[in-house]
């Protein structure tokens, strides 16, 4: 039986192990779809703490699985695909295998939220992104036209932040009213360098034959009319999904999915934590991450102490 089991490998899950291994918890970290999670696909990280040069984001979570595993942690690459919380020790299914755990360390991350367009898919990492604060700052993008697909608070903060560098910044939202909060929206309309475009979607994405983003195709949704944009770079900011359905109806969460902690890391189940953007709707940082995965770690080993004393 596990003393440990992590959900997740981005740098909640990886922190998280590190704490638990160096606490002589041999923690079992279960990978998930995405090895190293969402920070693997983006190209450089440059606002990690201690990486003054940048980071690649792939380097950076392979060298926090191996400092995880340098002190004991495991990594089992597989899917959790079914969980049994209302006993104890707890239950998993991991690609068909059962594991019996005595706590839960839930970071099992979120998704951005796609178009869903073809090319969307083709030109990811070589013009279309899902983070500014990850990429905005990249070469490809300076003193160039960028679109930003939305009308949230995400939609106006990534439009706000790559004013710093774009040439122009287009927002598309496809209403004409942003649903962003009043102050994010305001601010976001009065800044010279972006400009609106209401009632359309993106509809396509070019050019994938120059293997990079030229521009993009819209439609206006009230009129049917379609147009071509120029742009470098294609910013998606529709939201996110916490990667928490396995747990519905068992840990407690809001109406977005998003986990509700009780107190700290903790979960209304006892033994269960959670760490990292599935239950952050605000920050949604590495950095951030990488703290709540600390937080938890400490919670379960307190948790465990507690109960065998
Ligand atoms: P959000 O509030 O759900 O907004 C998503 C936006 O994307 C909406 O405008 C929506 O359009 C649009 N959208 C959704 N699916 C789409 C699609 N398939 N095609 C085109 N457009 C689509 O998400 P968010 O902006 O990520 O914010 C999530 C939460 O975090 C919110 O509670 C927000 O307040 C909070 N947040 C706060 C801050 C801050 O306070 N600084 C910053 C970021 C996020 P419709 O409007 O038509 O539905």
């Amino acid at each position: 039986m596990e003393k440990v089991v992590i959900m997740g490998s981005g740098c909640a899950g990886y922190a998280a192990g590190l704490y638990t291994a160096r606490a002589n918890l041999k923690p079992l970290i279960v990978t998930g779809k995405h090895p190293g999670g969402l920070l693997t696909t983006t190209s450089v990280v440059e606002n990690y703490p201690g990486f003054p040069e940048g980071v690649d984001g792939y380097e950076l979570m392979v060298r926090m699985q191996k400092q995880a595993e340098r002190f004991g942690a495991r990594v089992k690459f597989g899917m959790v695909e079914s969980v049994d919380l209302a006993q104890e020790p707890f239950l998993l299914t991991v690609d068909g295998e059962t594991i019996q755990t005595e706590t839960l360390i839930i970071a099992s991350g979120a998704s951005h939220k796609h178009l869903g367009l073809e090319n969307e898919h083709k030109l990811e990492n070589k013009g279309v992104t899902y983070c500014a604060t990850c990429d905005g700052a990249l070469p490809i993008f300076r003193n160039k036209p960028l679109v930003v697909v939305g009308g949230g608070d995400s939609a106006c903060e990534e439009a706000m932040y790559l004013t710093r560098f774009a040439s122009m910044v287009h927002l598309v939202h496809r209403r004409d009213t942003l649903r962003a909060s009043k102050i994010m929206a305001d601010r976001t309309l009065a800044h010279e360098k972006i400009k609106p475009i209401w009632d359309s979607a993106v509809t396509d994405v070019l050019d994938v034959k120059q293997d990079k983003v030229t521009g993009v195709r819209l439609k206006n949704l009230k009129t049917e009319k379609e147009s071509e944009l120029e742009a470098a770079g294609l910013f998606v900011a529709i939201g996110h999904i916490p990667n928490t359905q396995l747990f519905r109806g068992v840990i407690d969460m809001d109406e977005a999915g998003y986990i509700i902690p009780k107190r700290g890391t903790a979960t209304n189940v006892p033994g269960v934590f959670v760490a990292g953007d599935c239950a952050d709707r605000v920050y949604r940082q590495a950095v951030t991450a990488a703290g709540t995965g600390c937080a938890a770690a400490i919670d379960a080993e307190r948790w465990l102490a507690a109960r065998n004393e």
